[in-house]
């Protein structure tokens, strides 16, 4: 078998590699800096040379406990078999609706893909992870009136959520928590990716091809479109600016050459995330073995220009032709794949479902009556989360260490996909913030092999003194 040959690889390898050429220390600072005032989490400060690289430093003194920073990401989206169990905004991800809505819609698409096996055979264990056998069903007009919002649980008044807003474009994939959060998502990613009649993608039926190949294969490819579309988008709003300020007329006069410096500044913010080639850095699943490994390699990077290849039907645009690169898209994967982060916001139904069973004994027997046939049906999957992948600038600056300042940590009212980043120990102003990328509890070879997967070999206090 041939690799694939992707010629825009080789008609634009100059621009590519300008591309994906690591940004100057002062680019770094710079970026960064601007970053830190608009988040407003002033007690921190990006060295881009620091002790490991680039790192996130204490510009003042925290204690333990302290918020250190929330991190809005650059991109991030729901996995898709997640879908079915949680209905978010798809800009902030914070559950929107109803506590019944939320519970109606799970137990009726968990049905619907029961009977009609709507998601595809790779995702049936993923998406129903707990058995159906074990719990009871209820019966279809209960789930209907949970969904229509004519039926009301007992309390649920007390767990209130936005109300749902459907996309702009008229898709019936993404639904927000607001209006702004609608604009937001269209201006930034959606309007090219949005599937309604509404959209601003060249052609649509590509467009579901490629999202469905994504969901069949790997979800992280939706990940990367939108970082395609997000910096396509940004392109065109620079373009937009430059034509209307009278003071930059200078810049036109270069109109032959400003397309592709003008990409390159649309593109800066993803820039800034370490990133290689995925198939040079995605770690070798344990089934396959060694001596195949060139061969898994290789089918990686294919099935990466077959996303590529779809994906370029539905966006194409001769303008920005370095983006649908299979060099840039593969370098984009393994920027998550390398950073790892996950997206994660805590189920309101969970906590509904607490409050009910923590209720004075008259009244939650009462209640009972109501929520326990609910809670059945739903069984043991009532408390799953919404679950994804995104990209946090910020937190991927931060440097790994065993033993760890500072962890990620949703807290009470942390409820959309924001990171969060709490001190877990007092630190002083000018210490390095470093987080665990691994379960620190492993012993020390085992951390060792897991930090193989992000590049490195860990030489922190800690494996210093395990290690020798
Ligand atoms: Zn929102
Ligand atoms: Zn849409
Ligand atoms: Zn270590």
């Amino acid at each position: 078998m041939a690799a694939s040959v992707c010629l825009i690889d080789s008609q634009y390898s100059d621009q590519i590699s300008t591309l994906l050429k690591s940004p100057s220390p002062n680019q770094v600072k710079e970026y960064f800096q601007e970053l830190i005032a608009e988040r407003q989490c002033n007690g921190l400060r990006v060295n881009p040379e620091g002790e490991h690289g680039k790192g996130v430093y204490a510009d003042f003194d925290f204690k333990e406990g302290d918020l250190i920073l929330k991190d809005q990401m650059l991109v991030g989206a729901q996995h898709s078999s997640n879908k079915i169990d949680c209905l978010v905004c798809s800009f902030c991800f914070q559950f929107i609706g109803s506590i019944e809505l939320q519970i109606g819609k799970k137990l009726y698409l968990h049905e619907l893909g029961i009977s009609a096996d709507e998601c595809g055979p790779s995702d049936r264990t993923e998406c129903s992870s707990g058995s159906f056998s074990d719990r009871s069903p209820l019966l279809r007009d209960t789930i209907e009136s949970l969904m229509n919002d004519s039926m009301q649980l007992p309390f649920s008044e007390k767990f209130p959520l936005p109300s749902v807003v459907s996309c702009p474009g008229g898709c019936r994939e993404a639904y927000y928590c607001s209006e702004s959060c609608a604009k937001a998502d269209w201006d930034s990613f959606h309007s090219l990716l949005c599937t309604g009649k509404g959209s601003k993608s060249s052609n649509i039926e590509a467009l579901l091809k490629f999202i469905q190949h994504a969901n069949e294969t790997n979800d992280i490819f939706i990940l990367a479109a939108k970082v395609i579309s997000f910096t396509i988008l940004r392109y065109r709003k620079l373009k937009v600016a430059q034509f209307e300020n009278p003071e930059k007329q200078d810049a036109i006069n270069l109109y032959t050459n400003y397309g592709f410096p003008m990409l390159l500044e649309a593109w800066k913010p993803v820039s800034m995330g370490y990133k290689r080639r995925w198939w040079d850095c995605i770690a070798l699943p344990e089934d396959v073995d060694s001596c195949d490994e060139a061969m898994f390699r290789m089918q990686i990077r294919d099935l990466a220009f077959t996303s590529l290849e779809i994906l370029k039907e539905a966006m194409y645009d001769k303008e920005y032709e370095p983006l649908f690169s299979l060099e840039i898209y593969g370098h984009i994967i393994g920027m998550f794949e390398l950073n790892n982060l996950d997206l994660v916001v805590a189920s309101p139904v969970e906590d509904y479902f607490l409050y009910i069973d923590d209720l004075p004994l008259s009244e939650k027997k009462e209640a009972e009556k109501i929520t326990k046939p609910v809670l059945d049906a739903l069984g043991d999957d009532y408390s799953i989360c919404c679950q994804g992948t995104a990209f946090f600038p910020l937190q991927s600056c931060m440097n790994h260490s065993c033993i760890p300042n500072a962890k990620a940590f949703k807290r009470e009212e942390d409820r959309d996909g924001q990171a969060t980043i709490i001190a877990l120990k007092p630190i002083s102003k000018g210490e390095e913030i470093t987080i665990s990328y691994i379960d620190e509890d492993l012993p020390y070879e085992e951390r060792q092999a897991s930090l193989e997967d992000y590049g490195f070999r860990c030489k922190c206090p800690r494996c210093s003194e395990e290690g020798s």
